[in-house]
């Protein structure tokens, strides 16, 4: 059976990179709310984010499985993933429906690190979670689509040369299945932004580049759309499962963190003439966060070997991303009580881990939406939406 142990030489290999960032690192762009750039450029130079991309398009081409790994240790070591997982996988949609053309184009540079693709544009304001709803519209004209909407939580866009935009080609009216008549494209964000995209940060509780977007006439080459008008939509949610576990495994990262500063911490702090550790008030909920990370972890692997082996994996990832999201909570929240008010110092880093893992109850997905899909489609139960 897979374990934490295994995978050594990879998370060592990891661990050589984050470990040059260490807590003041993370402090000082927290409260600057700046972008980790030195710590995305290191890792992208030492060829951790372009894990995915196919070796011929100078990648590494590793395993899902060996993915997840890097996003683990990357928030095992006290670092967040956010900054950097969308140039792992955003291109995801390239490498499985670009053409040939566009993977040439694209992933050598984005392997190299001389483009970044990190961001994708999926969300609206008006719409939410409710997708094959979105209002932003491409309509075809001659050799180009001309684009109008909006969109919101488009993360790292300010950081990115390219992002991935879903958008309807087709009235909703005029399909047969709501979830068709989706396109998904290609833009070049050097070329828009400030002419025919306004971007708005968004100050939130996390240190994340997230932003509202405004498109006005935005003119997409027909070229720069991936792979057929209206399966746009089919294309997106094909990358989702990778996500997903990629996202479980940050969580399962922090879920580590947080239990091994825990129980440093029961073991060093003496209260009442003792160390803390030694109350089981203080201890079982350590062990028990424990258990509960060790457990997502293992679904984790599941998910992940099934992907490895183009097995169906929907279900399992769901799951794991669930069951580490929820993991990583309730380690995050042992870990703050067990640092009393300690905890809610920003130099012990706990603070700020707490508020990057709690995003993973509501982003990528919902927690609800998970269980709906878990009720529909691996139960059976009536759609609930
Ligand atoms: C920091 C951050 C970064 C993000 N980055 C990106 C990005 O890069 N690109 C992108 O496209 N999006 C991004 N998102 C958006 C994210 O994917 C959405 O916030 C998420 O999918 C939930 O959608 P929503 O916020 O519109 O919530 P809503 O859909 O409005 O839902 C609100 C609440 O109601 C619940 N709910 C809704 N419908 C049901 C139902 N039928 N049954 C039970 N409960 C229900 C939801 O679970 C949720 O808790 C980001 C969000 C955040 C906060």
């Amino acid at each position: 059976m897979t374990s934490h142990h295994d995978y050594n030489e990879l998370r060592e290999g990891v661990r050589s990179v984050v470990s040059q960032f260490d807590s003041r690192y993370w402090q000082e762009v927290d409260e600057a709310r700046a972008f980790p750039e030195k710590f995305v450029n290191a890792l992208t130079d030492a060829g951790w984010l372009s894990a995915l991309i196919p070796e011929e398009y100078g990648g590494s081409n590793l395993s899902l499985t060996e993915a997840s790994v890097i996003m683990e240790e990357i928030n095992r070591a006290g670092g967040n993933s956010g900054a950097c997982h969308g140039q792992m996988y955003v291109m995801g949609c390239v490498v499985r429906h670009g053409s040939k053309a566009q993977k040439e184009a694209l992933l050598p540079k984005i392997a190299s690190g001389e483009l970044r693709m990190q961001s994708m544009a999926v969300t609206e304001p008006t719409t939410g979670s409710d997708t094959t709803q979105l209002k932003t519209v491409a309509v075809r004209q001659g050799d180009h689509y001309v684009v109008n909407g909006q969109k919101v939580w488009t993360s790292r866009l300010q950081h990115s040369d390219y992002m991935l935009l879903l958008a309807r080609t087709t009235p909703l009216a005029e399909v047969k299945k709501k979830s068709e008549g989706l396109s998904v494209f290609l833009v070049d964000l050097r070329e828009e932004v400030g002419k025919t995209i306004t971007v708005k940060p968004i100050r939130n509780m996390v240190n994340h580049e997230t932003n509202e977007i405004f498109i006005d006439n935005l003119r997409i080459p027909v070229e720069n759309r991936i792979g057929e008008e209206g399966l746009g939509l089919k294309y997106i949610l094909d990358g989702l499962n990778a996500e997903r576990i990629l996202i479980a495994a940050e969580c399962i990262g922090d879920g580590y963190w947080f239990v091994d500063r825990a129980t440093q911490y029961a073991k060093d702090r003496v209260v009442f003439g003792r160390a803390i550790a030694m109350n089981q008030g203080i201890q079982f909920p350590i062990a028990k966060a424990h258990i509960n990370v060790e457990a997502a972890s293992l679904m984790r692997y599941e998910a992940a070997r099934l992907f490895d082996a183009g097995l169906p994996c929907g279900a399992q990832a769901n799951m794991s991303k669930l069951l580490a999201a929820d993991a990583s909570w309730e380690a995050a929240n042992v870990c703050l009580q067990t640092h009393g008010g300690f905890g809610f110092a920003a130099e012990y880093d706990i603070e700020r881990k707490f508020r990057e893992t709690r995003l993973y109850q509501v982003a990528p997905i919902s927690t609800n939406l998970i269980l709906s899909y878990v009720g529909e489609h691996v139960l059976g139960m009536p759609k609930s939406y």
